[in-house]
């Protein structure tokens, strides 16, 4: 089991809520965003819970592997034309489920500034 108990993502990562899972390996979870803002849209989670990005980035070698492995699904999906790789962080980046995740866009162009 991972913590906290709460943790949507969490029970994603350990199966009790099912998910379009699109790869894995042994430290990261990628799967579909159940509402895609672009048609790639896929979250890319570290196994253990870490609530957000700068949690995570308190390992520095565990955030580059994680950076890695977005752009690994952003290639393995076919996102030839590029992507947008977007870590919502705390109240004012719009974060909603505090279990850090990159989201990966891809499959239109990305307008710039942001929301
Ligand atoms: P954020 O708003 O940056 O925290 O992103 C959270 C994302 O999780 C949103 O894009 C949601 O659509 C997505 N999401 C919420 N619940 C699920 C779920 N059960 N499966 C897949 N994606 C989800
Ligand atoms: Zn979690």
């Amino acid at each position: 089991m991972h913590t906290p108990a709460d943790c949507l993502f969490c029970a994603i990562v350990d199966g009790g809520i099912p998910a379009d899972v699109v790869w894995r390996d042994d430290e990261f979870l990628a799967f579909r965003d159940i509402n895609p803002q672009a048609p790639l849209h896929v979250l890319v989670i570290p196994q253990l819970h870490r609530a957000d990005a700068g949690e995570l980035a308190a390992d520095p070698a565990l955030a580059g592997r994680w950076i890695a492995a977005a752009a690994h699904v952003a290639g393995l999906l076919g996102a030839a034309q590029g992507y947008r790789l977007v870590a919502n962080t705390g109240p004012d980046g719009g974060q909603t489920v505090d279990h850090a995740h990159l989201h990966v866009l891809a499959g239109r162009p990305m307008r710039w500034p942001p929301g």
